[in-house]
């Protein structure tokens, strides 16, 4: 790797070294870097894309809103660009990396403090570095009786990266941003803004009521580059009397429609509360089996292969997976009302399941996906569904064959949030097999491509495809956006690119 630093597009060597000392005297020496090899774990991804092309030109990592600002006045003095991250894993979207190549990194994992946990209200607020451990810890040190939703790999994430990239988990709170209460921003020129209640001097309701006075401002700060966030207000989930999982499955694939349809409306009336899953055969085999024990041809995995193995374990084609909460006697009619539906619907149910994910219990377990292939490749196309049978079997389709025609496995898991399904498929390769990677990445692109065609869009996308989300989103909500960051970010200086976001 060259040692020479990745300049910033538009700024001389002399320019850069000039914006790099400045940055030091914000921050301190120690935390700015520019050394290769110091930047190496900043350029780590898992997405197959050729880390060069996202190469950042250093990293800053301010202890404070101050520092913030002080490093956004070196940002807009110098135009130099700067890309927030809060833990930085954003794994299999773009892990710490900007969208284009040039970009500090404005790393914010030294501001981490869990400033406020209100047990009565049940809220919290937190800086961006607070991982999900660290709260799930103090709420345990503390024994304060609320429960947390997280991602997939929770311990080392932060709320406050995965609320703004409007990520999501597996209980009732699992719409993270749907559960988010007021943020602070600093805005590219310095301002400071707390939004809803909290622009009020001595605010007495910042967590507890999202809109204040006004337009709702809090959305535009979510996958967006107009502002750096420094404190998010979180509401928490009170710990329920009891909980019983539940296991539907269906043996074959077609069935996936006939289960959202028996879901959906469970969920809109809330007698399932939780955002449960539907895990297909191949992603549940992930956690058990690497793919070539099982096979070792060329393509896909054949599907027969794949059945017949979960089939053996007592699992189905789709296992949907949720959660009743309460005491016994509140779950007791619930667990009724569902027994009858799905068995209806031709699905097998088996109450007292173990889901972590949906009671409060971290853990890396979700990693095991990526043993599968090995080689830890990572890509996450999450294309948004209508919740209705029609429309799960039609992406099943489109999906299962497009990856098929790159020699990709189909490893699914739908979110049942209710009226959508965020149907999740991982994109596992080995990154050191350079005919995998492309395969990979060409797949990806056709996904794009073909559900757009089909009218369908997904709800967050990796750093490499970005601005071709952005087209399918259509000039309108490119020009809205564009002229939003104008306003707010004249210099620039916020994560170009971010979103398909320009200036
Ligand atoms: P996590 O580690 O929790 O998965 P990241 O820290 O990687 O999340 O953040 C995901 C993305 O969200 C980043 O790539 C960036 O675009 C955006 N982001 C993260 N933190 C902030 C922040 N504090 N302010 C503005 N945008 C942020």
């Amino acid at each position: 790797m060259s040692t020479q630093p990745v300049l910033p597009q538009g700024v001389s060597a002399a320019e850069f070294a000039r914006a790099i000392a400045a940055f030091r005297k914000v921050v301190g020496d120690e935390f700015v870097i520019t050394a290769s090899d110091r930047l190496l774990p900043y350029r780590k991804i898992m997405i197959p894309a050729d880390e060069n092309e996202f190469a950042p030109s250093g990293v800053v990592a301010p202890a404070s809103v101050e520092e913030v600002q002080g490093v956004l006045a070196v940002c807009n003095q110098f135009k130099v660009p700067v890309w927030p991250i809060s833990t930085g894993r954003n794994f299999g979207y773009g892990s710490a990396s900007p969208a284009t190549r040039g970009q500090m990194i404005l790393d914010l994992k030294r501001m981490n403090r869990i400033l406020e946990v209100d047990p009565v209200l049940c809220t919290a607020l937190v800086e961006p570095g607070v991982t999900y451990q660290q709260l799930h810890d103090y709420l345990r040190e503390r024994d304060i009786p609320l429960w947390l939703d997280f991602p997939g790999p929770g311990p080392i994430v932060s709320p406050v990266g995965n609320t703004l990239e409007r990520g999501g988990g597996n209980t009732p709170y699992g719409d993270h941003f749907g559960n988010a209460c007021g943020m602070e921003v600093v805005l590219a020129n310095g301002q400071v803004l707390r939004t809803g209640m909290g622009s009020i001097p001595n605010s007495t309701s910042w967590q507890v009521f999202k809109y204040g006075y006004g337009p709702y401002l809090d959305g535009i700060f979510t996958q967006s580059n107009f502002g750096i966030v420094t404190k998010l207000g979180m509401w928490l989930m009170p710990k329920p009397a009891g909980y019983t999982t539940v296991m539907v499955t269906y043996d074959d694939p077609e069935q996936i429609g006939v289960a959202v349809d028996t879901i959906r409306p469970l969920r809109i009336d809330t007698t399932i509360q939780n955002v449960g899953v539907m895990a297909n055969e191949a992603i549940v085999l992930t956690g058990m089996k690497r793919r070539a024990d099982l096979y070792q041809g060329a393509g896909a995995v054949p599907q027969d292969l794949m059945l017949s193995e979960v089939r053996k374990m007592g699992l189905g084609a789709w296992n949907v997976f949720f959660t009743l909460y309460g005491t016994d006697k509140q779950i007791a009619p619930n667990l009724e009302i569902v027994t009858e539906a799905f068995s209806k619907s031709g699905g097998k149910v088996i109450p007292g399941i173990h889901d972590g994910s949906q009671v409060n219990e971290l853990s890396l377990s979700s990693f095991s996906l990526l043993n599968w292939v090995g080689g830890g490749g990572l890509y996450w196309f999450a294309p948004v569904s209508p919740a209705r049978g029609t429309d799960a079997i039609r992406q099943m389709h489109l999906a299962r064959s497009i990856l098929a025609d790159h020699g990709m496995d189909y490893l699914s898991a739908p979110t049942l949030n209710g009226r959508d399904l965020h149907h999740l498929v991982a994109m596992v390769f080995d990154r050191n097999d350079p005919d995998a990677s492309k395969r990979a990445k060409a797949c990806y692109g056709k996904l794009v491509t073909e559900f757009g065609k089909q009218g369908y869009g997904l709800y967050r996308v990796a750093i490499d495809y970005m601005d071709q989300m952005a087209q399918i989103y259509g000039k309108t909500n490119r020009d809205v956006n564009r002229s939003i960051k104008r306003a707010l970010d004249p210099n620039g200086i916020l994560a170009p690119g971010k979103s398909g976001i320009h200036l």
